[in-house]
């Protein structure tokens, strides 16, 4: 049985690292690190990683038909016992640098954006609209990836033609719109909203455009309870706001303007966090987690 430090780690994120399996494949393994308010905490949530691991391979599957997509395995001798459940065995792709972001509502970077301009990545919406309204047709707004420690950068859709040109930014487009408003669709009818969503595509061999990463995770889109939806204001995340409530609460005696880390998180508030990922998981999918594998 390989070991996970058989593989050359060759990138690591904030919650995830890749690893090099052979020259045609990868292994992403998602940690249970969870950060709030651009912090990564010090205290993990037991199972996130394999929650978040089985959502992306639930997703991928589901849109097969609709996307190409990087995924080769979840379950596989060459995936080490250690990281089992929380790691994707994937096609080593020729990313695209750009973050392929698709909006249906209005919040977030967007919701600046829109206040100081009147527009998203140039695409201007219609007056009057407020914190978490719903757009007319979901936009695409892409992003540059920062640097590690820096937020990504909102671009127009010229930028990106500028950067890829106009055939595979249109397709990066189209792809995005159509794989966002299909799983927008699926999450309603179970209940939840998915606000936006930030895909990864890249190219293979043969030039086919290939969706890769993780997709249509908490950590990659805003998940929001549908019966508590509400215009107007900040709507709850369905995954993480226990944690976003307990620091900014007193108790947690964190100040959120100042640049010290933030407290470790009591059991209680892991506790419920890991269930909320569990819910979000199993309501979206249909499917019982306990069935994944570990
Ligand atoms: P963070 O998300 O923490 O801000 P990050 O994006 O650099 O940082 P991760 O998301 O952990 O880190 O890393 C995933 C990396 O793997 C990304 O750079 C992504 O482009 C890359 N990647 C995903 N799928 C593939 C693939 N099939 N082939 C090659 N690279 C991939
Ligand atoms: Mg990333």
């Amino acid at each position: 049985m390989p070991k996970l430090a058989d593989y050359r780690q060759i990138a690591a994120g904030k919650v995830r690292s890749i690893h090099e399996v052979d020259d045609k494949l990868l292994l992403l393994v998602a940690s249970d690190r969870i950060s709030a308010y651009d912090h990564v905490l010090t205290t993990p949530i037991p199972d996130k990683g394999r929650v978040l691991t089985a959502m992306s391979v639930f997703w991928f599957e589901k849109f097969a038909d609709l996307v190409p997509n990087h995924l080769v395995a979840w379950d596989d001798p060459r995936i080490p016992a250690e990281v089992r459940g929380r790691a994707l065995l994937v096609r080593r792709l020729d990313m695209v640098q750009v973050e392929c972001v698709a909006r249906g509502y209005l919040t977030g970077s967007g919701m600046v954006e829109y206040r100081q301009s009147g527009a998203v990545c140039g695409v201007e919406l219609p007056p009057g609209l407020v914190e978490a309204s719903e757009l007319a047709s979901p936009i695409f707004t892409p992003a540059t990836k920062a640097a590690i420690g820096e937020h990504d950068e909102n671009v127009s859709f010229e930028h990106v033609v500028g950067q890829v040109g106009p055939e595979l930014a249109e397709r990066l487009r189209d792809a995005t719109l159509r794989v966002y408003s299909a799983a927008r669709e699926f999450a309603r009818s179970r209940g939840v909203i998915l606000a936006d969503t930030k895909f990864e595509f890249g190219l293979d061999a043969d030039g086919t455009l290939v969706l890769g990463d993780e997709v249509l995770t908490p950590d990659s889109s805003r998940y929001w309870p549908a019966d508590s939806y509400e215009p107007g204001r900040v709507q709850p995340s369905f995954d993480k706001q226990y944690v976003r409530d307990w620091l900014t609460s007193a108790e947690s005696g964190w100040d959120r303007a100042s640049d010290t880390p933030p407290p470790p998180l009591p059991p209680e508030v892991v506790a419920a966090t890991r269930a909320r990922y569990v819910e979000a998981y199993e309501r979206i999918t249909g499917l019982s987690f306990d069935d994944w594998i570990s």
